[in-house]
Protein backbone atom coordinates (compact mmCIF):
# COMPACT_ATOMS: atom_id res chain seq x y z
CA UNK A 1 0.00 0.00 0.00
CA UNK A 2 1.70 3.42 -0.86
CA UNK A 3 2.26 5.78 1.83
CA UNK A 4 0.69 9.39 0.80
CA UNK A 5 3.48 12.26 0.28
CA UNK A 6 2.95 15.06 3.16
CA UNK A 7 2.29 18.29 1.52
CA UNK A 8 3.43 21.65 2.03
CA UNK A 9 0.95 23.91 3.94
CA UNK A 10 0.58 28.07 2.27
CA UNK A 11 1.94 28.59 6.01
CA UNK A 12 5.01 26.59 5.02
CA UNK A 13 5.18 23.59 7.61
CA UNK A 14 5.21 19.79 6.21
CA UNK A 15 2.18 18.53 7.09
CA UNK A 16 1.40 14.60 6.81
CA UNK A 17 -1.42 13.96 4.12
CA UNK A 18 -4.09 13.18 6.43
CA UNK A 19 -3.30 15.61 8.98
CA UNK A 20 -4.73 19.27 9.20
CA UNK A 21 -2.31 21.62 9.25
CA UNK A 22 -2.18 23.95 12.80
CA UNK A 23 -2.38 26.84 11.08
CA UNK A 24 -5.88 25.92 9.14
CA UNK A 25 -7.28 24.28 12.66
CA UNK A 26 -6.28 28.13 14.26
CA UNK A 27 -7.83 30.16 10.81
CA UNK A 28 -11.08 27.79 11.08
CA UNK A 29 -11.68 28.49 15.25
CA UNK A 30 -11.14 32.12 15.13
CA UNK A 31 -13.85 32.53 11.77
CA UNK A 32 -16.68 30.29 13.71
CA UNK A 33 -15.62 32.53 16.93
CA UNK A 34 -16.00 35.51 14.50
CA UNK A 35 -19.13 34.37 13.57
CA UNK A 36 -22.36 35.77 15.46
CA UNK A 37 -24.70 32.54 15.69
CA UNK A 38 -28.22 34.61 15.18
CA UNK A 39 -28.63 35.84 11.45
CA UNK A 40 -27.02 38.84 11.00
CA UNK A 41 -30.31 41.36 10.04
CA UNK A 42 -32.22 40.21 13.25
CA UNK A 43 -29.23 40.51 15.30
CA UNK A 44 -28.75 44.15 14.23
CA UNK A 45 -32.03 45.25 14.46
CA UNK A 46 -32.55 44.29 18.15
CA UNK A 47 -29.36 45.40 18.95
CA UNK A 48 -30.69 48.85 17.07
CA UNK A 49 -33.24 48.51 19.57
CA UNK A 50 -31.70 48.16 22.70
CA UNK A 51 -29.31 50.82 21.97
CA UNK A 52 -31.39 53.03 21.35
CA UNK A 53 -33.17 52.75 24.90
CA UNK A 54 -30.10 52.19 26.57
CA UNK A 55 -29.50 55.93 25.07
CA UNK A 56 -32.68 57.82 26.14
CA UNK A 57 -31.74 56.76 29.36
CA UNK A 58 -31.11 60.27 31.50
CA UNK A 59 -27.70 58.49 32.69
CA UNK A 60 -26.38 57.28 29.50
CA UNK A 61 -26.55 60.66 27.58
CA UNK A 62 -22.65 61.51 27.50
CA UNK A 63 -19.69 59.66 25.95
CA UNK A 64 -17.15 60.12 28.67
CA UNK A 65 -15.08 62.59 26.55
CA UNK A 66 -18.02 64.79 27.10
CA UNK A 67 -20.07 64.99 23.66
CA UNK A 68 -23.33 63.60 23.42
CA UNK A 69 -23.16 60.20 23.37
CA UNK A 70 -24.54 58.45 19.94
CA UNK A 71 -24.02 55.21 20.12
CA UNK A 72 -23.15 52.04 22.12
CA UNK A 73 -19.65 50.98 22.80
CA UNK A 74 -18.57 48.06 24.51
CA UNK A 75 -16.48 48.22 27.84
CA UNK A 76 -14.53 44.30 26.81
CA UNK A 77 -14.48 44.32 23.02
CA UNK A 78 -17.11 42.31 21.19
CA UNK A 79 -14.50 40.61 19.31
CA UNK A 80 -13.19 39.23 22.56
CA UNK A 81 -16.44 38.51 23.76
CA UNK A 82 -18.85 38.09 20.94
CA UNK A 83 -21.40 36.57 23.60
CA UNK A 84 -20.94 40.17 25.89
CA UNK A 85 -22.69 42.07 22.77
CA UNK A 86 -26.09 42.45 24.20
CA UNK A 87 -25.18 42.35 28.01
CA UNK A 88 -25.78 45.62 29.32
CA UNK A 89 -23.03 45.90 31.75
CA UNK A 90 -20.84 45.38 28.87
CA UNK A 91 -22.45 49.11 27.43
CA UNK A 92 -20.88 52.46 27.71
CA UNK A 93 -22.62 55.42 26.31
CA UNK A 94 -20.09 56.53 23.51
CA UNK A 95 -19.66 58.95 21.11
CA UNK A 96 -18.63 58.25 17.25
CA UNK A 97 -14.88 59.51 17.37
CA UNK A 98 -14.42 57.29 20.79
CA UNK A 99 -15.22 54.20 19.16
CA UNK A 100 -13.25 54.99 16.14
CA UNK A 101 -10.54 54.94 17.88
CA UNK A 102 -11.68 52.12 19.77
CA UNK A 103 -11.95 50.40 16.34
CA UNK A 104 -8.44 51.11 15.91
CA UNK A 105 -6.94 50.05 18.61
CA UNK A 106 -8.48 47.08 18.06
CA UNK A 107 -7.25 46.50 14.86
CA UNK A 108 -4.25 47.16 15.86
CA UNK A 109 -3.92 44.19 18.68
CA UNK A 110 -5.16 42.10 16.24
CA UNK A 111 -2.69 42.95 13.02
ZN1 LIG B 1 -0.21 25.51 7.83
ZN1 LIG C 1 -16.32 60.38 23.07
Amino acid sequence: MPIKAPRVCSCGKIVPANVVCLCVQRRKAESDKRRPAASQRGYDHEWQKAASAYLAEPANQYCECGAPATLVRHIVSIRQRPDLRMVRTNWKPGCRRCNARDTTTQSKEIG
